[in-house]
């Protein structure tokens, strides 16, 4: 009996550490918090739809899957937790070509390679020297807060 209860936690264990390192956003509310955001239940869910898929969604496309899981959420609660989320740092927002704005989690200095063919938007991750060669490009009097580069093309394997 008390082998089988050792063994059940030790499982419980188990599972604790796989759903941990399955799933990123286990130390949202850390983050949230890290931020200086305060982590209200709809902010936490938004965060973490954009962490899950890192698909570059509209607004619209946010709202849709909050509302799966949350059926009463508003779109306009949807724009002030994005606002809020950006706001912080926490996500970006980009927009291509006068279209809807795009969010997107990855914080990391990067491009993105939008597919015409597909509508997808890729990341394109930017090295160190890549981003310091691209900042010598300026005149000297230029500080640089942030650089947006977007590659517009098509993927090979969408040409067929
Ligand atoms: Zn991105």
């Amino acid at each position: 009996m008390r082998a089988r209860a050792l063994s059940l936690a030790a499982k419980q264990q188990v599972a604790a550490m796989t759903a941990a390192a399955a799933n990123p956003t286990a130390h949202l509310s850390k983050t949230l918090l890290n931020s200086g955001l305060r982590g209200t239940p709809q902010r936490e869910l938004v965060y973490r739809v954009l962490l899950q898929t890192r698909d570059h969604p509209t607004a619209d496309e946010v709202f849709a899957r909050v509302r799966a899981k949350r059926p009463t959420i508003s779109l306009a609660t949807i724009y002030n937790c994005l606002d809020a989320l950006e706001a912080h740092n926490l996500i970006r927002a980009f927009r291509f070509e006068g279209r809807s704005t795009r969010y997107c989690s990855n914080l990391e200095p990067h491009a993105h390679f939008r597919d015409k063919a597909t509508g997808l938007t890729h990341d394109i991750t930017l090295p160190p020297e890549t981003l310091d060669a691209l900042k010598k490009l300026l005149p000297a009097n230029c500080a640089v807060d942030d650089i947006e580069i977007t590659f517009h093309g098509r993927l090979a394997s969408s040409h067929e």
